[in-house]
């Protein structure tokens, strides 16, 4: 039907519908997982332009620029094209706009510049080194402190403290303890980053919510700016923080026309200074406000729901919502006792390419984990396989610049004339530049492309200890392949001799791509030999970058997809694996002492169940002797928030049990017969 004839209320329930079609004055949705909010959302802007309010006097406020996007084409559908007038983006992006627009009026020159985190970073090094706290070497027996934050541990306390207002002290105290006897030094670069931004006409991406914020406070123009919408919406309030409710006040001061929709429940960006007692504060700070529940899910079977609702009803906070659904029965919830972290990642991916065959596409699956690197074996078996994916929210593992250094290693022992990795590996070389490097590797061509060839190289003084240690470390591995079996586990354990000295002296961070690297080498050791590992990661990587633009249609860019529990958000998938519910990795290890982030994982994982359509697989490592903790920490636990009562609401299955162990219950669906080679080069070839 033409938009203008369709009964906008129809695929509404009375509640939904009620929310939509509120006249004038504060809103607020608050409800749990998948009961409508966003589409109630996009209906209302919908009702809005047909009710005759100006498309382009309406905002509407996500947490990402996809989101945003994705709600307005809903609109559209509804109302047509009309609907593209509407101003849609994240928080950053309209303060930027508006920034553009007015700053000039506030002392902001309207030619400024955006620096990215990137570009931050780089100032903080500029600040850094004219107070002269840039490049002090520590030597053996200094103190752990005598050598000052790097750029990036600078940039990220920087923006902690903008963003949730906490005192440096803390922050130091608690995230770089080893930093914090040097909180003026802190000071002292911050007070030099300002100054040198408004110097250059800089506006970095917490100054964008801070001048907006500014702006609104200044009487005239802070009028002119709230005057510029008669409606203001957003999705995902749970997760915003006071100064973007700050924001709000102003942008709605002359209306009150606000409405946001949000779970408290959900709430998982406390790191970013989000606090879910701001949507719960929203009825005092927007006295008169109108507050509409809404308990009906549309999203998961009742059996998914039955699991996600024992999960946070043992939260502290008490979450008064339960969801129901007339979608009753459904697939109880699987709990997967996998023996190792290979069984668990053979297990997704068998299940993965059953579902497929029976007709799911990949786009409509998703494998969620706590944090990015927890894929890291999965993006290797998916590669290997062949199977597309793309990853949301953090790098992917093989393209990590620290996976790469250490596979450049492998790279130049196999094949020595690959110039490109013997130009990464030289450039890593404290005192290697450009010029050094090239001298080298044409050293490296004349002896006929022999890693020997490196020694024959004499360079400047100032790189002559890291290149000795190199052209050795070559010239053992060598050695060492023609003398014995291969072993790559020992061979990258012999790079990682030299190699983790160098990754200390680069990042602050150390630790996390450490505990990347033990898992490479981990995986690595489950090779036959460096050839087989080298080409089982050189068939074509999916895209990393890939636009998700086209998700309404399956069939194109068909991909499973891999995504962090906060890159998920908001999303749902038929299918849902969650993998790593291991006490240590969910909830992480480092929540484990504070109360407030262990219950922000609680609801990080309910989140993470409720993305789920039809079948929900949790998935945890039985025997995962996790070296990413260091070597006396194992993880042979289930996660703790899935305790006796939760289990009561799944059905159990243990995948991958060694010889003489009790024999496991069938995995579900057991695809007897299935080639799964075969299958893959049919699907995916050409
Ligand atoms: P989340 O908390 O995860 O963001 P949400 O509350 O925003 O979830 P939506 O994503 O809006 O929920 O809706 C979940 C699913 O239910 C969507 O597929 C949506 O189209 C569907 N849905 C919502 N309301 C209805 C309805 N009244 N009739 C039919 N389907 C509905
Ligand atoms: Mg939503």
């Amino acid at each position: 039907p033409a938009p203008e004839t369709r009964d906008l209320s129809a695929e509404l329930n009375p509640a939904q519908h009620a929310a939509a079609a509120h006249g004038d004055g504060p809103l607020l949705v608050i409800a749990g997982a998948g009961t409508g909010k966003t589409r109630t959302l996009i209906h209302r802007v919908a009702q809005l332009i047909a009710r005759g309010v100006p498309p382009e006097r309406i905002l509407l406020l996500t947490f990402t620029r996809r989101a945003a996007q994705e709600m307005l084409q809903r609109v559209e559908r509804l109302v047509g094209s009309v609907s593209q007038r509407v101003h849609g983006g994240t928080f950053h992006a309209t303060a930027h706009r508006l920034l553009r627009r007015y700053g000039q009026a506030a002392g902001i020159a309207q030619d400024f510049t955006i620096m990215d985190q990137g570009d931050a970073e780089d100032l903080m090094q500029l600040s850094r080194a004219a107070l002269g706290l840039a490049d002090q070497k520590r030597r053996a027996g200094d103190p752990p402190t005598k050598r000052f934050a790097k750029k990036e541990t600078l940039q990220a306390v920087y923006s902690r403290h903008v963003n949730t207002g906490l005192e440096l002290e803390h922050i130091l105290g608690r995230d770089y303890p080893h930093f914090a006897e040097r909180v003026d030094d802190f000071k002292r670069v911050y007070a030099d980053y300002v100054d040198r931004k408004a110097q250059r006409n800089l506006v970095d991406y917490d100054d964008l919510l801070l001048f907006w914020a500014g702006m609104l406070d200044a009487p005239q123009l802070g009028a002119t700016i709230a005057g510029l919408y008669d409606h203001v919406l957003v999705d995902e309030y749970q997760d915003t923080n006071v100064l973007q409710a700050r924001i709000l006040r102003g942008m709605t001061k002359l209306h009150r026309n606000l409405t946001v929709v949000g779970d408290d429940a959900q709430s998982i960006y406390s790191f970013r200074g989000a606090h879910f007692r701001n949507i719960l504060d929203f009825p005092q700070q927007f006295p008169g406000t109108r507050m509409v529940t809404l308990e009906q899910n549309y999203r998961s079977t009742q059996a998914i729901l039955d699991t996600s609702n024992e999960l946070i009803a043992r939260a502290e906070e008490r979450f008064s919502k339960r969801l129901w659904t007339e979608r009753a029965g459904g697939e109880a919830p699987w709990l997967v006792s996998a023996k190792d972290e290979g069984e668990q990642t053979r297990f997704v991916v068998d299940r993965v390419l059953e579902l497929h065959e029976e007709g799911m596409p990949l786009r409509e699956m998703a494998v969620l984990f706590r944090a990015g690197y927890l894929s890291a074996d999965l993006e290797i078996e998916l590669t290997a396989r062949n199977i597309p994916y793309e990853k949301w929210g953090g790098l992917k593992f093989l393209e990590a610049a620290h996976v790469k250094d250490v596979l450049a290693f492998l790279r130049v022992l196999e094949n020595p004339r690959d110039e490109v990795s013997w130009y990464r590996l030289l450039l890593l070389l404290p005192g290697v530049g450009d010029v050094t490097a090239r001298a080298a590797i044409d050293a490296v061509a004349e002896a006929g492309w022999e890693a020997s060839g490196l020694s024959r190289f004499t360079p400047p003084p100032k790189a002559r200890e890291w290149h000795g240690r190199l052209a050795t470390l070559l010239a053992e591995l060598t050695r060492a392949v023609r003398r014995a079996t291969p072993d790559l586990g020992a061979e990258i354990g012999m790079i990682r001799r030299m190699y983790d000295a160098l990754l200390r002296e680069r990042y602050d961070n150390a630790e996390p791509r450490l505990a990347d690297l033990e898992q490479l080498q981990t995986i690595a050791a489950g090779y036959a030999d460096r050839a087989a590992f080298l080409s089982a990661l050189a068939l074509e990587p999916p895209s990393a970058t890939q636009d998700l633009a086209g998700a309404d249609e399956p069939g194109e860019d068909d991909a499973l997809v891999l995504s962090t529990v906060h890159s998920a958000k908001g999303k749902e998938w038929d299918a849902v694996f969650v993998i790593w519910a291991a006490d240590g990795m969910f909830p992480l290890a480092r929540a484990a002492g504070d109360p407030d982030q262990l219950e922000e994982e609680r609801r990080l994982l309910y989140v993470a169940l409720t993305r789920a359509r039809h079948e929900l697989y949790v998935t945890y490592p039985l025997n995962a002797y996790n070296s990413r903790m260091g070597a006396d920490y194992s993880i042979d636990q289930l996660s703790r928030f899935l305790d006796r009562g939760v289990r009561a609401t799944m059905q159990r299955v243990v995948v991958g049990h060694a010889a003489g162990e009790p024999q496991p219950a069938a995995p579900p669906a057991a695809a007897a017969g299935l080639d799964l080679r075969a299958l893959l080069r049919g699907k995916f070839a050409g």
